[in-house]
């Protein structure tokens, strides 16, 4: 189960190098969407270099608008692969479709599950019969025990590698894209024995409050950080807005390890 009723060990999540849940903060980063070979291998050599952990990238990108950019595919899972034999990092990535996840499965080491698929019961069996670590996001109306029972889809097909992600929720504000509600860091902390990362890009969808956000998710516990970065982040694909550049990304990843080490 995804609470920890049965008192059992918290669940360390490995993939490839990659831990989230064990003593240090984990961070996954990297641009929105996967525009090109060049841009992921790129940026992918910056992040490494400046203490990312995974990497992240989008190739079937679920978009609000049918007319916006929606991913390279398989293609960009290719590009993904490239830049993990060239850095070693973990990717990171969203599956879609049920009858997809063997496909991305084979080229990633994290499946990624989207706020707007978090109930898609099909695609949790699937991404549970992969055996595969798998970040699931929480759904922008979805309360905490829907996020919870939609995680049990995932371990009760016998797959354990759950990492819980926090990317804030719908509410009446309007002066962020999503409200991120950090109180979520150590409730679930006590509640579940599942990893716990947050996402202050999609929380907040401004450049601006990444990394005061990311501060204080790793403050309140947070076992790691999924966190947007583009070279040029005015003309990337896909929220440009919330994506911060590698030298911000640099800066903020020190700051966050002093934290981690007071926490
Ligand atoms: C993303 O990670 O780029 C994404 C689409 O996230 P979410 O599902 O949280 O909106
Ligand atoms: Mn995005």
């Amino acid at each position: 189960r995804a609470s920890s009723e049965l008192k059992r060990e918290r669940t360390v999540v490995k993939a490839l190098g990659f831990e989230v849940g064990g003593k240090k903060v984990a961070v996954i980063a990297g641009p929105c969407s996967v525009e090109s070979e060049e841009q992921i291998v790129s940026i992918a050599r910056k992040l490494k270099e400046l203490g990312a952990t995974a990497l992240r990238g989008g190739a079937f990108k679920p978009r609000t608008s049918p007319y916006s950019f929606q991913g390279h595919k398989e293609k960009g899972l290719q590009m993904l692969a490239a830049a993990r034999a060239e850095t070693g990092l973990a990717i990171v990535t969203e599956v879609m479709a049920p009858e997809h996840v063997p496909m991305v499965a084979e080229y990633a080491d994290v499946l990624q599950i989207g706020a707007r698929n978090m109930q898609n019961y099909q695609l949790l069996q699937a991404v549970g019969d992969s055996g595969k670590p798998t970040l699931l996001k929480r759904g922008m109306s979805a309360t905490i025990d829907e996020f919870l029972l939609a995680a049990e889809y995932i371990l009760d097909r016998g797959n354990p590698n759950v990492i819980l992600c926090e990317r804030g929720i719908r509410t009446y504000e309007e002066h962020t894209r999503f409200t991120l509600p950090l109180a979520t860091v150590p409730y679930l902390n006590d509640k579940s024995h599942l990893p716990v990362v947050v996402d202050p890009s999609h929380g907040t969808g401004k450049a601006k409050l990444v990394a005061p956000m990311s501060k204080a998710s790793v403050a309140a516990g947070a076992d790691g950080l999924i966190i947007e970065v583009h070279e040029d982040p005015e003309h990337a694909a896909s929220d440009g807005a919330q994506t911060i550049t590698p030298a911000a990304f640099g800066q903020l990843m020190a700051q966050c390890r002093r934290i981690a080490e007071a926490v």
